[in-house]
């Protein structure tokens, strides 16, 4: 077995894999890739899906799921539409390329962008804050989790506005407050499911208020919430792998057990980068995040060595992202402590080499 590094689409736990596998032989007599998305039995892994999410997040009434298409890029135009009010302008928080994308999104669907904070000055190295929200906006968003970067908001803007936040690689990770939130969209990939479907988490009081001039059906959250995301298509085998991942998740203790989990994962290669000289943290410590941790080696003529030895240690995944080089270890839900365990004993036979 290989210990799963990758940013995304994600490692998930064995257990799922096998049932996955199961059910594309046997689903009720189909295979789960040809049963109708109508058909009693997936309606019930939709309302299953959609049950467990409200459970895992404790979601209080008032608010509805939805599994899409499109990823959380599409997710940055159906923010924009769908919460697009009086103004026009939204404020958003700009700590790395996924946040940039959600600017550039919302320009194009015509949202006069107020970046109020921002860290793109070092390189998207930390978590801005002493920020000033503006008050005069439609809403306020931001990315919880910067994925490519390895830094997380450890606490999230205050604000009276509509929040706005794409959790794509740190929901379910950590408890959070969904109440404190008007919309919360999420690529499945990185910590949910395979590739395909996309959460949303939305309050009904913002649904069908958008004053944007263009509204295509698919990209209305009102129309889809409606129709229980069940207007077109939606993406049959990541929904039910993604639903049995949460039945996983609640069956091992929730969200609450897997966020102590997660940060024993965390300190535990943390503490490694901190102790090893031969390599540094790329972010600022206090914004580092505890799904994408990200480290440079001090002595870049050392790298060839360090890759063959974590490669033979049977890790893959563990490049940074291209547009940012140094290393980065995904740790999402199902990765174990003992794959972080086995990076960093790999880590310290490479530093006692040197
Ligand atoms: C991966 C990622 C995206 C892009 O997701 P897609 O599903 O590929 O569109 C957006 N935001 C964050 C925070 C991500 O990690």
């Amino acid at each position: 077995m290989k210990h799963n590094f990758g940013a995304g689409p994600c490692i998930l736990p064995h257990g799922v894999f096998e049932q996955a596998a199961s059910a594309v032989l046997d689903f009720n007599g189909l295979s789960i890739l040809e049963v109708s998305h109508r058909h009693k039995d997936f309606v019930a892994v939709m309302d299953e899906a959609i049950d467990l999410v409200k459970k895992a997040l404790n979601v209080p009434s008032g608010y509805s799921i939805a599994f899409l298409q499109g990823g959380a890029t599409l997710g940055f135009t159906i923010a924009a539409l769908n919460m697009m009010r009086g103004t026009k302008k939204a404020g958003y928080i700009n700590t790395g390329t996924w946040a940039t994308g959600a600017i550039k999104e919302a320009k194009k669907v015509g949202v006069d962008v107020n970046v109020f904070a921002s860290s793109e000055d070092k390189g998207f190295t930390y978590i801005p804050k002493n920020y000033q929200v503006p008050t005069d906006v439609d809403y306020i968003h931001f990315t919880s989790n910067n994925t490519i970067y390895g830094t997380q908001f450890k606490e999230f803007p205050k604000t009276d506005l509509p929040l706005i936040c794409d959790m794509s690689s740190d929901i379910f990770s950590k408890e959070i407050n969904v109440a404190d939130f008007d919309l919360i969209y999420a690529g499945a990939q990185k910590n949910l499911g395979p590739a395909g479907a996309t959460l949303y988490i939305v309050k009904d009081e913002v649904l069908g208020k958008s004053t944007s001039p263009f509204m295509p059906t698919y990209l209305d959250l009102k129309q889809q919430v409606e129709k229980e995301s069940m207007l077109n298509t939606p993406p049959v085998f990541a929904i039910y792998v993604a639903m049995l991942n949460l039945r996983d998740l609640l069956s091992t203790g929730g969200v609450k057990a897997m966020e102590s989990k997660n940060n024993a994962k965390a300190n535990l290669l943390y503490n490694e980068i901190d102790s090893n000289d031969a390599f540094r943290g790329a972010v600022q410590s206090e914004d580092r995040s505890n799904m994408n941790v990200t480290f440079l080696l001090n002595d870049e003529s050392r790298s060839a060595e360090f890759d063959a030895l974590w490669k033979d240690a049977g890790i893959v995944g563990l490049p940074g992202h291209r547009s940012v080089g140094g290393y980065r270890a995904s740790m999402y839900n199902a990765l174990p402590i003992e794959s972080v365990q086995v990076l960093v004993d790999v880590m310290s036979e490479f530093s006692r080499k040197g």
